[in-house]
């Protein structure tokens, strides 16, 4: 590290951590929560598996036609048979229920379970159709040909989903293929959360001189949602000692994670840290992070405690640095570095040596396939609608002073699809 902004100076007491100290050591405090709970499937998505999910059957649990066509013995297609008499035929869900002898064939649809003694469909796009029989046009079928196997998705005694799994749309299906009606899944996590601030106000309210809304509460419902927790809205509180504590209490009583906003500097309203200091036990509170320099983190009471910072932006990037992270241990949820991803920078940008830097990007696709990105332009923490029409962070290293056009940068997609 080269030079270092003044206002990086650490007061007398504090730590400064970079961002990945800082997250390990949130990671190594925080613990998994390992009460459980029955949860219909119907309600399943975004919950995560407690425990380990075995088959009970196999998937598809018969073997059916892949088609719509003629189910047949590939042995009579080997040695030259085209025709073939159609003796009954097989819908899904209503099997035939005699054997298909050599020479004939099965009418069967889509789903329909393979007839005794058929080794293979014919589409019924390759057969020419007469009354009682059809003509193979193309080449003949070879054994297996349009045909699903049992088992094939998934087969009995197979482990097919890992306790500590978030479960999609996807899982959520697959469970269904296996027809399990109910999943054991990790308990919600209660997380509360509250605003501080004598100059917020709440949406829908006209605003006096001085006064702004409110938009960190919106922020943290939002991404809370995301992570399928049981959310405690606390309101905005005002910078005062004795409300700021009142809040505490009430958050610990009520919650497994307290987030609050604001009140995290040393200005002289902010009341977060001290009390904090005095109801529980603050860990450190400065990153070498911009935005979101401030930060408290600690325990309060049973709960985890995360104090980020007033402005919207840092509120956002503190979240996916280090709340994040830790509510994904704290729900069980197998650990995993966050999804960078190299992209080739479009445009020259600017730092001051010190801190690592989250700048807002967007990242598009690039001519040859690649991925460029640019910078949504001014970086202020206080710019929502910069955040809004990013869609990632372009991380900047601590020591370093910016990018050149062309240079490769590492981004960090607010959507993470791993
Ligand atoms: P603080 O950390 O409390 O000093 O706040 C830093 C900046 O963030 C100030 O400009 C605050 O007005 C602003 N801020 C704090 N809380 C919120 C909030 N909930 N919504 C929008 N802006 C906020
Ligand atoms: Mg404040």
């Amino acid at each position: 590290m080269t030079s270092r902004p003044a206002d990086d100076c650490v007061a007398a007491g504090t730590t400064l951590l970079s961002v990945a100290q800082g997250r390990q050591r949130i990671l190594e405090a925080v613990a998994a929560d390992t009460r459980h709970e029955g949860v219909e499937l119907s309600a399943a998505c975004g919950r995560i598996l407690a425990e380990t999910v075995v088959s009970p059957i196999d998937v598809p649990p018969f073997a059916n036609s892949a088609m719509d066509g003629y189910a047949l013995r590939s042995d009579d297609c080997a040695a030259g048979t085209t025709r073939f008499r159609v003796i009954g035929s097989c819908y899904a869900g209503r099997p035939f229920q005699g054997t298909v002898e050599a020479g004939q064939c099965v009418r069967i649809m889509t789903g329909g379970l393979l007839p005794e003694g058929a080794d293979a469909v014919v589409m019924q796009e390759a057969v020419q159709r007469t009354d009682d029989a059809i003509a193979i046009q193309g080449t003949a079928p070879g054994r297996g040909a349009n045909v699903r196997y049992a088992g094939e998705d998934t087969r009995r005694g197979e482990r097919i989903l890992a306790a500590g799994t978030r479960l999609g749309p996807a899982e959520v299906a697959l469970l269904a293929s296996l027809g399990l009606a109910e999943i054991s899944a990790r308990r919600r996590l209660r997380v509360a959360f509250f605003s501080t601030g004598d100059e917020l106000v709440g949406v829908g309210k006209p605003l006096a001189p001085g006064q702004i809304y409110d938009s960190n509460r919106y922020a943290l419902h939002a991404l809370l949602a995301h992570q399928g927790v049981e959310a405690h809205d606390l309101g905005v509180i005002a910078d005062d000692r004795e409300a700021v504590r009142a809040a505490f209490a009430r958050a610990a009583e009520l919650a497994d994670l307290v987030i609050t906003t604001g009140g995290v500097s040393v200005g002289e309203a902010d009341y977060v840290t001290e009390t904090l200091e005095e109801m529980g036990e603050i860990n450190f509170w400065r990153m070498a992070m911009k935005p979101g320099k401030p930060l408290a983190f600690g325990r309060l009471g049973r709960a985890w405690f995360f104090g980020l910072p007033g402005n919207p932006v840092s509120v956002m990037a503190t979240y996916y640095q280090f709340v994040l992270p830790a509510l994904r241990k704290m729900q069980g949820q197998a650990a995993r570095a966050p999804l960078l991803l190299p992209a080739r920078c479009g445009e020259t940008l600017r730092k001051a040596a010190g801190r690592t830097e989250f700048q807002r990007g967007i990242l598009k696709p690039d001519e040859s396939g690649g991925l460029v990105v640019f910078s949504t332009g001014e970086q202020g923490s206080h710019l929502l609608s910069s955040m809004s029409r990013a869609n990632c962070f372009i991380l900047l290293p601590a020591e370093s002073t910016g990018a050149e056009t062309g240079d490769i940068v590492s981004v960090q997609p607010f959507c993470d699809f791993a």
